[in-house]
């Protein structure tokens, strides 16, 4: 289980984003993180990545028992939690395939496992490569490089394939798709999505929610969650907005 427990965190500078976060998402659960713009949504998966712009002032982030916070980032995906960034950057140069190679054997090398074969690596690089309907002119591309909103999306999914985390924060990989790129890339989450690989999705849109069924909705705004329930909640907020909402509670 990934237990975040009354997180507090903020800038360097002191300034506080994150005001008491809780949250518990079991193996094989689907969530759903909504809020208004500026809530605090990327913070938290950035904060749980162990991004340097942030520090945590109190709280607890565990997943299957470990303290996360102890560990440096590069630890904290090995270990099986994966962020898909808002913005993937871009790196040109670096190939896309070698990218996921090095993610790969660097997950594995952690693992104590040796370095993942050419056979079983490009095997698996083709299926989740067929999975997103990406076409062999990604692999050798630089890593995003010059890529559309949509193609970079997805791009972070074929990442999520190919390093089958336990844990994986999507951070608004529905924005900017069109309705064809949506269906692949919530395709690809679907796929990927089992009982033992939990999804947490960032979104705007109940749209998304439409093609991945989260099991839980919960309300972020001035970086506390302020309602938790099912489904029929963004439904809700989709029709009322979030005006109404902070009245409420
Ligand atoms: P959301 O993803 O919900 O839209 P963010 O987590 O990106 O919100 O941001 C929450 C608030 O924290 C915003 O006011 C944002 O400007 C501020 N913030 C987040 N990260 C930084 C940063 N590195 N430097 C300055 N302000 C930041
Ligand atoms: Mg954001
Ligand atoms: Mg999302």
């Amino acid at each position: 289980m990934l237990s975040i427990q009354n997180l507090k965190a903020s800038l360097l500078d002191g300034t506080p984003i994150l005001k008491g976060i809780n949250l518990e998402v079991k193996p094989g659960e689907i969530h759903a993180i909504m809020g208004l713009n500026g809530s605090g949504k990327s913070t938290l998966a950035k904060v749980i990545s162990g991004h340097p712009a942030y520090k945590v002032d109190s709280g607890s982030v565990e997943m299957d028992g470990k303290n996360l916070l102890e560990l440096d980032p590069a630890s904290r995906a090995n270990e099986g939690f994966f962020a898909s960034t808002q913005y993937p950057i871009e790196i040109p140069g670096v190939p896309n395939v070698e990218f996921l190679r090095m993610a790969v054997d660097s997950k594995r090398a952690y693992l104590k496992m040796g370095p993942i074969s050419d056979a079983e690596f490009n095997d698996r690089l083709n299926e989740a490569m067929q999975l997103l309907e990406m076409d062999e002119r990604y692999r050798t591309r630089g890593l995003n490089d010059g890529f559309s909103g949509g193609e970079k999306k997805r791009n972070e999914i074929l990442q999520m394939a190919m390093l089958l985390p336990k844990y994986a924060f999507l951070d608004e990989t529905d924005s900017g798709l069109d309705i064809d790129a949506l269906r692949i890339v919530s395709n690809g989450i679907n796929h990927l999505h089992n009982q033992n690989r939990a999804v947490i999705l960032v979104t705007h849109y109940e749209r998304l929610l439409d093609y991945v069924k989260p099991d839980f909705v919960h309300v972020l705004i001035h970086g506390k969650i302020i309602l938790s329930g099912g489904p029929e909640l963004a439904k809700k907020l989709e029709k009322e907005g979030y005006e109404n909402l902070e009245g409420n509670v």
